[in-house]
This record gives C-alpha cells, sequence and structure tokens, in this order.
C-alpha cells in the first residue's frame, strides 16, 4: 500500500536522518542565535530603505555576517565556548530587564556584583573576595 507517495516519505526519511547525522555533536541554537538572526533580518530589511548606496552596503554586510556568525554558531562543534556566550547572554538580558538594581564587577576578582539603585554614593563589598569598593548608584 506504499503507492507513489512512498519514495518520497522514504527520501524525507533519508534527508531526516542524514541532517541528524550531520548535527551531531554540533551545538543546534538557543537564544543567543535567535537574537543574532532577529538582528540580522532587522538590518537588512532597514538596509532596503536606506537610499544611499555605501550606508546599504555597510548594513547588508553587518547583516550577512551576523546570519553567518549565527550559522556557524549552530553548526559548532565547541559545544561547551557556545554554551558559555549564550550563559553571558542570558545574564546581560537579565541585567537590562532588572530596572531595580545596578551591577559592578568587583575591580580584583571580576565577580559581578548586583546593588539597588538610587541610593547615591555607597560602599559595596565584594561577597567572594572582600574587596570594598565604592560606587554610585
Ligand atoms: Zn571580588
Amino acid at each position: 500500500m506504499s503507492g507513489n507517495g512512498g519514495w518520497f516519505r522514504n527520501f524525507l526519511n533519508r534527508a531526516g536522518s542524514g541532517f541528524r547525522r550531520f548535527m551531531t555533536g554540533r551545538y543546534g541554537t538557543d537564544q543567543l542565535n535567535t537574537a543574532i538572526l532577529i538582528v540580522g533580518v532587522a538590518i537588512c530589511i532597514v538596509a532596503m530603505f536606506i537610499p544611499s548606496a555605501i550606508v546599504k552596503l555597510i548594513l547588508t554586510t553587518v547583516s550577512y555576517s551576523l546570519m553567518f556568525w549565527a550559522v556557524f554558531r549552530t553548526m559548532s562543534r565547541n559545544t561547551y565556548k557556545r554554551y558559555q556566550e549564550n550563559r553571558k547572554f542570558r545574564m546581560l538580558i537579565d541585567r537590562i530587564k532588572d530596572r531595580d538594581h545596578r551591577y559592578y564587577d568587583c575591580p580584583r576578582c571580576r565577580q559581578p556584583v548586583r546593588v539597588p539603585k538610587g541610593k547615591g554614593k555607597i560602599a559595596i563589598t565584594c561577597p567572594k573576595c572582600r574587596e570594598k569598593f565604592i560606587k554610585k548608584t
């Protein structure tokens, strides 16, 4: 009962397993990749409405570079590094969303320290290395 559609389903199965084999050990996609692609496509759309040829060329180049970067990250076998990039990106987004706090990196050990906003000048003590530093919040 396979009929005429049989070869096509067979083809899809083969293509699917081929793709799965190709992607084995590769990183795949994540939030950072999605963001890169959205920005890349947005720049590409903006470039279409720019009359200046030079600006259009620059924007198109940036847009293609971003999309290439996203593809490169998806195909990457260095999954640990890609995972770390995505983790940093998500931390950055969390910081931007958090309007009640400011974030400082400890000058000694680079540990990020979160402090409440709008308190004026305060002395911050690093929770990791006990280094004290003064910042305006
Ligand atoms: Zn520290």
